[in-house]
């Protein structure tokens, strides 16, 4: 039977007033495996009443970090007693493979557990800042958190968001995406089940431009963060400006990898193969624009596409799978019209380039491993983010070049060199303007680190304290030591 996903508000499971529901599919083979309800305007209205009552109650907000953290610790255990079934939700739903998904939940697991952590270990500032003043910083919880992600990482964007922003003390309201909504209901299903107070934590399916836009119009959320894509970041932070909430986004990327000549070359083909086809390139911040020195071009060119070749592609829940399924037939076909514009850009289709229809996929959205070679950058298929397997491979002649051609995009999300000269790589990356760089390796990051791009990939940082300052006001308070009069009219003596 075709599972029925409904709101979650004020601890009550309920259906949507609105009767359009929306069919969430696998994209491996095209079943409907439940019907989600979609939020409705009132709905989304009620929701925030909901968090904002309980946040005002202080009845999660008031806690105390001990026992707030103990919470995130019940959390953290649920998920890892269904470690299995989340992943395998994961899969059927957003199509990628099992090992990436089982990767997911095991971050998410260690992402409730980090900020439990850190909660013992926030400590506040005190300094006496005049004489007998002395000066309290303290850092509170914002109020009213909604929590917007996208359909790439369902669940685990989903906890980045909720595991800090319920360390703050704040009341949430999560929207994930509309095609990938089934590891969300399992989380709260989850958290149901602990001792987390009723209303603190609320669930919205539905779209973007209902439920999405409401939470970030509303003049009751204090904080909208957002993983998406760049267009939509800048609609959250126009709907937004009315109340000037706090907006903290996640958005797109078109992230370069620089291999220099002098780099272990099988090791940066390697990790070259990992940083775009890894989520079959549904990444952030995959390394999709590959820079490789002129004097090992086409060696590594080479090598590069006889190891693409070779990955194997198929249905997340095959064990064989490496590289999984395109999420939705929307997204393939978008996937797809970038692949044509490349080759009428006259880039060269090195490899790839198709749909695949054979050996049992053809139910499926599945894109071959895309390499296209002597691409320039003023090609659009440079500049975009595509969001899928398709590499785009360009060649430089020296460092100079490198970093000029690295930093030609409006995007600032990620970025790597590979090279054996440790100090050409801390130049290089020092002058790549992104957030997240790798040196001699690609994708391997840890919840202690902040995540967040420079230009148009977006504001603020998640994970690490950063990602807990982002949910919390910070306030001076000033305590006289010695309580007298100040005189300061003349009048008043
Ligand atoms: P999207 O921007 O289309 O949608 C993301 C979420 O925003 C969805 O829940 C959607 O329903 C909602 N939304 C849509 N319109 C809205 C509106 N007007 N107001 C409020 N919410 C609205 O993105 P997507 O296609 O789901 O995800 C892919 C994008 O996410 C890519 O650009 C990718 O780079 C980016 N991403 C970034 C990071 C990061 O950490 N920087 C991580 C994952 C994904």
């Amino acid at each position: 039977m075709t599972k029925h996903l409904k709101l979650y508000i004020d601890g009550e499971w309920i259906d949507s007033a609105n009767p359009n529901m929306q069919d969430v599919i696998n994209p491996a083979t095209q079943e409907v495996i439940a019907k989600a309800s979609q939020a409705t305007k009132e709905e989304t209205e009620k929701a925030i009443r909901t968090a904002k009552r309980t946040f005002e109650s202080g009845v999660w907000s008031e806690q105390t970090p001990a026992a707030r953290a103990e919470m995130l610790l019940q959390i953290s255990d649920k998920i890892e007693v269904n470690l299995k079934e989340l992943a395998e939700l994961e899969v059927i739903n957003n199509g990628k493979t099992k090992r990436e998904a089982e990767a997911d939940v095991e971050d998410a697991v260690n992402t409730f557990r980090y900020y439990a952590g850190l909660l013992h270990n926030q400590t506040e500032e005190a300094f006496e800042a005049d004489k007998d003043l002395q000066t309290l910083i303290v850092k509170e919880p914002m109020g009213v958190a909604g929590l917007i992600v996208p359909w790439n990482f369902p669940l685990l964007m989903s906890v980045w968001k909720i595991a800090p922003a319920l360390a703050a003390g704040n009341s949430i309201i999560l929207k994930p995406a509309e095609i990938t909504p089934v590891t969300a209901v399992k989380l709260y299903e989850l958290i149901e089940q602990t001792d987390l107070p009723k209303g603190v934590a609320q669930l919205l399916l539905g779209t973007g431009a209902v439920a999405g836009q409401t939470l970030a119009e509303s003049n009751d959320v204090n904080i909208v963060s957002f993983t998406g894509s760049t267009k939509v970041g800048q609609q959250i932070m126009q709907a937004g400006a009315g109340n000037l909430k706090k907006v903290s986004l996640e958005l797109g990327g078109k992230s370069p990898n620089v291999i220099f000549g002098d780099a272990d070359i099988d090791l940066a083909v390697d990790y070259a193969l990992f940083g775009i086809f890894m989520g079959a390139g549904q990444v952030c911040t995959s390394g999709s624009r590959l820079l490789v020195q002129d004097n090992i071009y086409e060696e590594f060119i080479e090598k590069y596409i006889e190891k693409a070749k070779a990955i194997r592609v198929g249905p997340g829940n095959d064990t064989k799978s490496e590289m999984g399924a395109i999420v939705s037939e929307k997204h393939m076909e978008s996937i797809l019209n970038y692949i044509q514009i490349g080759i009428e850009e006259g880039a060269h289709l090195a490899l790839g380039g198709n749909r695949m229809k054979t050996d049992g996929l053809e139910k499926g959205f599945f894109i071959e491993p895309t390499v296209f070679t002597d691409v320039t950058s003023d090609m659009r298929i440079v500049q975009e983010e595509i969001f899928g397997p398709v590499i785009v491979i360009q060649k430089f002649k020296d460092e100079k070049d490198a970093i000029q051609i690295a930093n030609d995009t409006d995007y600032g999300l990620a970025g790597a060199v590979f090279t054996k000269d440790q100090p050409k790589a801390i130049r290089i990356i020092k002058k790549i303007r992104a957030g997240i760089t790798w040196v001699n390796t690609y994708h391997l990051s840890s919840v202690r680190s902040p995540w967040g791009g420079y230009k148009t990939s977006g504001i603020g940082r998640s994970l690490g304290k950063y990602g807990l300052d982002e949910y919390q006001e910070t306030k001076q308070i000033n305590i006289s030591m010695n309580p007298e009069r100040i005189d300061w009219f003349e009048g008043n003596k």
